[in-house]
């Protein structure tokens, strides 16, 4: 099977599969990439494309895509806060399992409604919104070490996740079969404590005040409706990969240098990642010491002369009209390489203006930056 890789992204981007295998199994998934492997044919293993940039000459070898699906409940955990454990396959859609886990009353992932993509790609950059990540309610994955050729459970301590990263999307080759959550069960479907100010206004409650789950995930859903970051056929602007830059962290010291009016955030010191899988020297994601303070990319790129909706000319890329932090195919001709060029241009503009260097979040394949 052949395909075009602009059929498989969000972004509507990216040139030819050499060959494609839809992996309806994990059984299959697992064969296909050591298969691969044996052979020596590049493998990429897909779940929604809602996260990657790939080139124009598309990709090299087979591209996997994870369509498993299944959403198990396993034997509570009797004395835990969140004793409600849930074992879920990784093609299965992230938002249906959003929706399944507030349809009966299970808090932890409430305000990561919305996000496109599967589950198994929700560990990789450890994914975050609206004041939760996965990393909360996170247990553990199993994965497909792909250089034992081996299976096995990788407890969550042990991924080295951070803001928006992993030790897979530092470069462990591994592939992710399930994923372990732990969830609490709400009394009178009050949802966790609301964690970030702008859900908190739109619910009409205080930060750190618990609101009604469905409301919560209604919110979140109605929020990010307005910024384009909910994939919807009848809106051009979320023709995107979410957003394309991480908030920069810098040190403190750093951020004093910064005009009054940026908005920063500091970081609660957090020990580095002590656990790195055998064999494997992930490059360590950015340290979270005391003294490191997140800048607003979206306020550095505002302010570094890059309004909402600006393309460069003749390109067929620009900024989304609702959203600075997304970069956007919203004509429907942009190419890969032009989406990249505008990349570059915010990178280059956030420079020179703050000299603050802006990391993209997609993973790039056969295009660099
Ligand atoms: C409109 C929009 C809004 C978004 N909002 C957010 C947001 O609020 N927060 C956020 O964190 N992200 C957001 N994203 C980014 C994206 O949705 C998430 O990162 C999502 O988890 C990606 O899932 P996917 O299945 O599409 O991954 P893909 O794009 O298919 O893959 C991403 C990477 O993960 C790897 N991968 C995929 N599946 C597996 C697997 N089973 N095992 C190993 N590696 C795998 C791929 O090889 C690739 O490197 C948004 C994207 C869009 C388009």
């Amino acid at each position: 099977m052949t395909a075009r890789l602009a059929e498989l992204t969000t972004l509507r981007v990216g040139g030819p599969a050499e060959r494609l295998v839809v992996a309806e199994t994990a059984e299959q998934l697992v064969e296909t990439v050591l298969e691969a492997e044996r052979s020596g044919e590049p493998w990429l293993v897909l779940g929604g494309g809602s996260n990657v940039l790939v080139g124009d000459d598309g990709v090299e070898g087979v591209v996997v895509r994870v369509v498993t699906r299944g959403i198990e409940r396993l034997p509570d955990a009797p004395g835990s806060p969140r004793p409600v454990r849930l074992r879920v396959q990784a093609g299965e859609p992230w938002d249906a399992l959003v929706a399944h886990t507030v349809e009966n009353g299970w808090s932890g992932i409430e305000a990561l409604s919305g996000i496109p993509g599967s589950t198994g790609a929700a560990p990789i950059q450890n994914i975050g919104a609206y004041g939760q990540e996965i990393a909360e309610s996170l247990v553990s994955v199993e994965v497909l070490d792909v250089d034992s050729g081996e299976r096995r459970t990788m407890p969550a301590p042990e991924l080295a996740l951070g803001y928006r990263t992993s030790a897979i999307k530092q470069g462990w080759r591994a592939v992710v079969l399930s994923v372990d959550l732990a969830l609490e069960r709400v009394e009178g479907a009050l949802g966790r404590p609301v964690a970030y100010a702008q859900l908190a206004d739109a619910l009409g409650v205080d930060v750190g005040q618990r609101a009604p789950l469905a409301g919560v995930r209604a919110a979140v859903l109605a929020l990010r409706a307005g910024k384009g970051m909910v994939l919807d056929e009848a809106d051009r602007q979320s023709v995107s990969a979410g957003s394309f830059f991480t908030n920069p962290l810098v040190s403190a010291r750093f951020a004093l240098r910064l005009p009054a009016d940026a908005p920063r955030w500091p970081q609660q010191s957090e020990p580095p990642a002590l656990a790195v899988p055998v064999g494997h020297e992930p490059a360590a994601p950015p340290a979270m010491v005391e003294g490191t303070v997140k800048l607003s990319a979206a306020w550095l790129i505002e302010h570094a002369g890059i309004a909402r909706g600006f393309a460069l000319p003749g390109s067929g890329a620009s900024v989304s009209s609702k959203h600075t932090l997304a970069l956007t195919n919203a004509s429907g001709r942009a190419t890969a390489a032009e989406i990249a060029e505008l990349a570059r241009y915010i990178q280059t503009r956030v420079l020179s203006e703050f000299g603050v260097v802006l990391h993209p979040e997609p993973v790039f394949v056969g295009i660099v930056l």
